[in-house]
């Protein structure tokens, strides 16, 4: 049976139906009225059929080594300025959480230094004896005083006497501290002034975990052909594009030649070495760098968009990857990092089932970029040395 529409075409009518007074349908020639449509406001549902895992509890007992249970007080221009702390979880709280999901041990990398770091080992290192452990931070409010390197190194001693477990580099070096602390030119990672610091850390068995660096994106224009447009666009105090930014490949460089120069620290590169957009360059540096590690925290959306690359990257580096994910109790705002249940059933999935095209984060938009992520299976030889072993033999525990 044909349709009013197909027999006009058939007998040479079509177009003709306002002159004869019909109600006249679009013909496939007019040119369409595009529903306007916010960028914001789409969320196209999947309408793949495939099978989903629900992954409650990881195979094996992990250590998260990436987390961030407090965080300083007062911070100016991207520098914490206070050992106070501020606490964005209470133990019970993290420890219901945890045992849901097998998590061992959070490392909470953010523990400040001086009374703030003591407090926060004894809230929860002392209270919970094997479930969390504190990293300490450097006091970059005294970088000015003369005898700072010195100072620096006493301060990593203090806070291994304290109870701190590693130390914790955030962007803050690199990207925000200046000459005078929040003004002036940018402190570069490798500035000789920070040697004796990091040579104490080898001293003391504490692994660095350091993050330099962001997404690539976020060093390029906020524009219509960057992958992480709603992102930046949404936080455009995340973009490192122009000002007196380094660049991404700078950052990584002065990076690189700290941990050459310190061979007995041991460096755990966060984030993935900080360029998981290239993981080849991040496995050429694990090459070079005996002493180099990475973690996995909140990039699982861009391993998972290249899962044959990571599965191989997992098998080839598996003595050097470490469980993260950077997560923040109540971190609501961060979907990606959200300490809760959600988060690590995404993560298990990830590692452990051959699941297809599934979000990365517990959001209704991917919040790192438009795409959804694979899972890469790993072996059980695999997964205990990613959940456990390897953050294990760094933290001496
Ligand atoms: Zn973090």
């Amino acid at each position: 049976m044909i349709n009013r529409r197909q027999w006009l075409y058939g007998v040479g009518l079509a177009g003709a139906g306002t002159q004869l007074g019909w109600a006249s349908p679009a013909s496939p020639d007019a040119k369409p009225t595009p529903i306007p449509l916010e960028l914001s406001q789409y969320e196209p549902k999947s309408m793949l059929q495939v099978h989903e895992s629900k992954v409650d509890r990881s195979k094996f007992p992990l250590i998260d080594f990436h987390t961030h249970i407090s965080v300083a007080a007062k911070s100016e221009k991207g520098v914490e300025l206070t050992p106070d702390r501020q606490y964005l979880g209470t133990p019970q709280e993290l420890l219901a959480v945890m045992d849901r999901k097998n998590i061992q041990t959070m490392v909470n990398l953010t523990g400040g230094y001086e009374k703030g770091l003591a407090e926060a080992v004894t809230k929860y290192d002392r209270a919970h004896p094997g479930r969390f452990l504190t990293f300490t931070e450097p006091s970059y409010s005294r970088l000015k005083e003369a005898n700072y390197p010195k100072l620096q190194a006493q301060a990593i001693e203090q806070a291994h006497t304290d109870g701190a477990r590693g130390l914790k580099i955030l962007k803050t070096l690199g990207l925000y501290l200046r000459e005078n602390i929040t003004s002036g030119t940018l402190v570069k990672i490798d500035d000789p002034r920070f040697d004796p610091m990091w040579d104490a850390c080898g001293q003391f068995n504490m692994p660095v975990a350091i993050h330099i660096s962001d997404p690539v994106a976020f060093f390029t224009p906020t524009d219509r052909f960057n992958e992480r447009f709603e992102e930046l666009n949404n936080h455009p105090d995340w973009s490192f594009y122009g000002a007196d930014f380094p660049s991404n490949a700078a950052l990584i460089e002065a990076r690189n030649r700290v941990m050459a120069r310190h061979p007995k620290t041991q460096f755990v590169t966060l984030h993935f070495g900080n360029f998981s957009e290239n993981l080849q360059n991040v496995g050429e540096n694990l090459d070079r760098y005996p002493n180099m590690h990475v973690d996995m925290a909140a990039r699982i959306g861009e391993l998972g968009r290249q899962p044959y690359t990571s599965k191989k990257f997992f098998d080839k580096y598996q003595d050097r990857i470490l469980f993260a994910t950077d997560a923040t109790p109540h971190g609501d705002e961060f979907p990606q990092q959200v300490f809760n249940d959600q988060l690590y059933e995404i993560y298990y999935r990830f590692l452990e089932t051959e699941d297809e095209y599934f979000d990365y984060a517990p959001a209704k938009i991917p919040p790192q970029g438009r795409w959804r992520i694979y899972g890469i299976n790993l072996p059980d030889a695999i997964l205990r040395k990613v959940y456990h072993d390897n953050a294990a033999r760094l933290l001496r525990v």
